[in-house]
């Protein structure tokens, strides 16, 4: 299984038209990648050939130019930022993004107001900041992003449901637990970006004080393997054929026991991964490949 399509391009002679059909169909495909996930950073792209939205700031400004230069991207193919929340996992390079690069930043106006005192932010970030509130959809391009309410310790938190043409790309990182707000969201998706942040033993025998694993265990902490694996297992609609698994702790977690993890949960479910859903953990630090969707 290759996440890109490659197809044989019909000889051009023959059907040219056809030729630039295809180009065209393959350029406005949903294009999705992750350059970073988890404590040291959190940035992700969705779009299609030509441009699209990030979803959180978490990673230097340089390397998400180099990021999204190396898929054919520039900051002007940037209609905007989605911020989830204000820790600075998420939110490390706004300030640059609005002031140097003129990208939009989209936020609730808690989140916002709170990067502006974190930030020390100037009349530059009011005049890019764009607020939004929960469960009001905003047309962005060809996109429209519903902001939802997760449950977790940031000033004020959110996930996004990003609908493009008939498909619908959910992301919810940073949760306590899967509160019914999210989960309505979560089951719209076709491709679903869901955080397994770490493995509950390795929590308890790992190196963080007791108060810390109580703050990740809390509902306003961060979701274990086993709850996103449970969570998936329970509420698995067919229309969902992408799980992508984020945010995984690098002291608690490992990516082969979050991924056995959720795929033993799933399939005692007899929902079979590779078959009737694909299972990805995104790395932490490095970029995940390149999803072109159907
Ligand atoms: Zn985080
Ligand atoms: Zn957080």
């Amino acid at each position: 299984m290759l996440p890109i399509r490659f197809f044989k391009m019909p000889s051009p002679h023959f059907l040219l038209p056809l030729h630039s059909k295809f180009k065209t169909q393959e350029m406005d495909r949903l294009r999705f990648i992750s350059f970073a996930s988890g404590s040291n950073g959190n940035c992700f792209f969705v779009g299609n050939a030509s441009q699209g939205i990030l979803i959180d700031a978490g990673i230097g400004i340089r390397t998400m130019k180099k990021r999204l230069k190396e898929i054919g991207m520039d900051f002007s193919d940037i209609l905007g930022v989605f911020i989830t929340h204000d820790h600075f996992d998420h939110i490390k390079s706004v300030k640059p993004l609005v002031e140097k690069m003129l990208v939009p930043i989209y936020g609730t106006k808690e989140t916002l107001s709170s990067i502006t005192q974190l930030q020390q932010m100037g009349e530059q970030f009011q005049a890019g900041q764009r607020v939004i509130s929960k469960e009001e959809p905003v047309i962005i391009g060809d996109w429209r992003v519903t902001a939802f309410e997760v449950s977790h310790d940031g000033t004020d938190n959110v996930g996004y449901c990003v609908e493009y043409k008939d498909k619908v790309f959910t992301l919810a990182t940073d949760l306590g637990y899967v509160c019914e707000n999210s989960a309505r969201h979560i089951a719209e998706a076709n491709y679903l970006v869901l955080e397994a942040n770490y493995d509950e033993e390795m929590l308890a025998n790992g190196p963080y004080p007791y108060m810390l694993q109580e703050r990740i265990r809390s509902n306003t902490g961060h979701l274990s393997n086993s709850d996103a694996g449970r969570f998936l297992a329970d509420n698995y609609s067919e229309k969902l054929e992408y799980i992508y698994l984020c945010h995984l702790s690098h002291s608690n977690n490992l990516p082969e026991l979050a991924y056995c993890t959720v795929s033993e949960l799933l399939s005692d479910k007899g929902i079979i991964i590779g078959k009737d859903v694909e299972l990805v953990t995104l790395e932490r630090t490095s970029p995940s490949k390149l999803y072109v969707f159907d």
